[in-house]
């Protein structure tokens, strides 16, 4: 009898790939059709209306009431034009993903008739039934309501037959329940912060944003196999599975042909990003087998954001059609690399102006050194809070295994800007300077190759790249908008401070330009302790930086804590980014969330061990002893009976040993279980899930595996990871 794994097995590899017309035209024709950008507002909206806009989506002013009436029959105009029927506001609940609800432009007029209607207001706002999203207790303390509100800022688009509006989901009071709220707070108190820095480098106006270029690692699994690992439909990752004999250690992987089945799936998806104006640029296999990466141009962080998440959920639909199943799980098979979603972020003007990037002259090299020296303080200062706004329980099974960065925060900068940091410590002898003019500033050298920097340490969490910092500990599941908000809120603050300091010295009589290096060397002495260009994998690593003062923690309840320390709070308060209120508030989402995804890994392993494991696993034991029964009929009265059967009674041992083990540890789980799910997801149940629960889900694990490796490979019940992991 074949059994019901290898017909799925045997389905998946006959499978073809899907292959996808090529679209008629050139990428340029159709990028961005489905979305209200200039090009469409254009053949929809009057020119006053589109000159208010515009202004709106620049400097952030709100619109009134009857522009909003004017976008929003316009918008609707366009959506009908492309088949539209409902529209929805999309928003960002702190659950993960996105949120939508659909409603009909349809309105009933009487006697049987109906008119499409699309308001200014139901563009500007709504009021979602809101209840069943987590606010850590928000909306209790203030009121029970939440609403939606417009982000002009991030185009509305048609997915489908539906017209969608990008929107932040608030309170009724104004505390954020989202992550799209503090992200764009983020953004103007760094957008000020910065702004105002560059004032002392150029006279001009020049408007700082923050920009992010995002690269999404992901899986791919055969959607039949994937059916059958009932760990992968709960849990997104899988609870058990011996090594494949064979994984990544032939290193033949990593950027290596595209296996057909892929491409196809790559290029369906590449045309739907586009038609949404998703810049996607790079597709690549990644270190682990079936695991690949795409990474688009990076945009202002609020847009990329807005298009990484709506990537994501192209992305499982698109699979869908190719019979595959996307895993963004950080860690979705034990042993084998997991993914990230590095987070290249970087401060730039609207004009092009990138002040992470080394200039020419003397001028620009400051303006470079002192952004630099400022980022490099706000990461060493709040280096507990950015690990926090990266932990969940699925990114920590990535981080600080040897593959991903580690649970540390530190900084690697590269040889050249390293040394060219060190010479401006030990540069004393200024040339006189006047007003703004900065020749002269006896600043070292530093040669142009930056940009195109190799000097890669893929060990670090956070490593500059020449013109931008790649924050590697972002996980693939992640909604980068947390990790996003706290790089901006630091920042900000920091140039803040490093502001008063300098306006300090000019008051007392120093040079501006002689102000701005004095402090910028002592911002990055100050913080010189968060470098660290070494293997950030290493054992010594964790002693040194514990040395340091870098926050090791790895627990991920207690890293949480980080969200409201007295630092955080003070810096969050005085940027105006989250009141104490929101901090906690987003704290206790976090544990609860984290408790329910242990929680429920607990449950799938229970079942699958007592359910799916173990009675295969006796089954399978007693023809080994019906065997043993049959030698001892037929040659038990021979000398060497007891040689004949040694291997297999010690095997049936083997195997009892490892039922007993695997048995006693689910019934202490599941009594575990009950008591946690008793009490009320706090810090405290968050911190048993994590010490108490998560060892016996790896004690469960390793008797799995082991009888995984001892039983008939006909009679195990789910697909294994030589089978998920090779089809292409
Ligand atoms: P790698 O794999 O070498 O890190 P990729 O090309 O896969 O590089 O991704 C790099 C990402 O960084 C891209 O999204 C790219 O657009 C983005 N990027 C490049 N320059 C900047 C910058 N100045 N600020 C933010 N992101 C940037
Ligand atoms: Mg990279």
């Amino acid at each position: 009898m074949q059994s019901f794994r290898f017909s799925a097995v045997e389905k998946a590899y006959a499978k073809e790939p899907v292959l996808v017309e090529p679209p008629a035209k050139a990428t340029s024709a159709y990028y961005g059709c489905n979305v209200f950008n200039r090009t469409n507002m254009r053949k929809y909206l009057s020119e006053d209306t589109r000159r208010v806009i515009y202004e709106s989506i620049e400097k952030g002013v709100t619109l009134d009431t009857s522009v909003a009436e004017h976008v929003a029959e316009g918008m609707k105009r366009w959506a009908m034009d492309l088949g539209a029927t409902h529209y929805t506001h999309w928003f960002q609940p702190l659950t993960g993903g996105t949120a939508e609800k659909h409603d009909s432009f349809a309105e009933p007029r009487g006697q049987g008739e109906s008119l499409e209607r699309f308001s200014g207001k139901l563009l500007c706002q709504q009021e979602p039934d809101a209840s069943s999203f987590p606010s850590g207790g928000l909306r209790n303390t203030f009121e029970a309501r939440g609403y939606t509100a417009w982000d002009p800022s991030s185009p509305a688009f048609v997915i489908g037959d539906t017209l969608c509006i990008p929107t932040v989901f608030v309170s009724y009071t104004g505390e954020a329940l989202d992550y799209k709220t503090p992200l764009l707070r983020s953004e103007s108190v760094v957008t000020k912060a910065a702004s105002d820095i560059l004032k002392y480098f150029s006279e001009g106006n020049e408007v700082v944003h923050s920009y992010l270029g995002w690269e999404q690692e992901y899986f791919l699994v055969d959607r039949d196999l994937y059916g059958q690992r009932p760990d992968l439909v709960l849990t997104e990752r899988t609870l058990i599975g011996h090594d494949s004999a064979r994984s990544q250690q032939l290193d033949d992987h990593y950027f290596a042909t595209i296996p057909p089945r892929v491409m196809e799936f790559m290029k369906d998806l590449e045309f739907e990003c586009y038609k949404l104006g998703i810049p996607v640029k790079t597709r690549h296999n990644e270190v682990a087998p079936n695991q690949f990466e795409l990474a688009p141009v990076y945009e202002e962080a609020n847009l990329a954001i807005d298009h990484n998440l709506l990537l994501m959920s192209l992305m499982k639909n698109v699979a869908e059609r190719h019979g595959f199943e996307v895993l963004l799980h950080e860690k979705p098979f034990a042993g084998v690399n997991g993914s990230g979603k590095h987070c290249n972020w970087s401060l730039g003007t609207a004009s092009g102006i990138g002040l992470m990037s080394p200039g020419k002259t003397d001028a620009e090299n400051l303006r470079f050194f002192c952004f630099m020296a400022n980022v490099i303080k706000a990461v060493y200062d709040n280096n507990a809070l950015l690990k926090a706004s990266v932990m969940s329980a699925s990114n920590a099974h990535r981080l600080g295994a040897s593959e991903a960065p580690p649970a540390i925060i530190s900084i690697f900068l590269g040889q050249q800007v390293t040394d060219a940091f060190n010479a401006l410590l030990k540069s004393k002898d200024m040339v006189k300077l006047s007003g703004k003019k900065s020749r002269g500033l006896g600043l070292p050298q530093l040669p142009e190759l930056l940009v195109d920097n190799t000097d890669r340490n893929r060990t670090s969490p956070f490593a500059f790249t020449g013109n931008r910092f790649e924050f590697r500990a972002v996980g693939s599941s992640a909604n980068c908008s947390g990790p996003l908000t706290v790089i901006n809120t630091i920042v900000a603050w920091q140039l803040h401070k490093f502001k008063e300091a300098v306006d300090a010295r000019i008051k007392a009589g120093t040079l501006p330009m002689q102000a701005v290096l004095a402090e910028t060397r002592e911002t990055y002495r100050a913080a010189m302790p968060v470098c660290f260009d070494g293997n950030g994998y290493s054992e010594a690593w964790k002693g040194e930086a514990a040395k340091r003062g870098l926050d090791c923690e790895t627990s991920v309840p207690v890293v949480y804590d980080a969200y409201t320390s007295k630092h955080t709070v003070d810096i969050y308060r005085d940027t105006g980014v989250m009141t104490a209120v929101e901090l906690e508030s987003r704290k206790e989402v976090f544990w609860e969330t984290y408790c329910k995804k242990v929680a429920i890994e607990g449950r799938v392993l229970s079942d699958l061990t007592t359910n799916h494991v173990i009675p295969v696993a006796i089954r399978y034991q007693n023809m080994l002893l019906e065997n043993v029964r049959n030698l001892k009929e037929i040659y038990g009265a021979e000398k060497d009976f007891k040689k004949l059967s040694a291997s297999q009674i010690d095997l049936i041992r083997c195997i009892a040993d490892d039922i007993a083990a695997a048995e006693s540890q689910v019934d202490k789980l599941d009594a575990l279980d009950v008591k946690l799910t008793a009490q009320p997801a706090s810090r405290k149940s968050a911190v048993d899930y994590h010490d108490k629960m998560i060892p016996m889900l790896e004690e469960i694990r390793k008797h799995v595996d082991s009888l995984e490796m001892m039983i008939d490979d006909q009679m195990w019940p789910l697909p294994k990871y030589r089978e998920l992991l090779f089809i292409h």
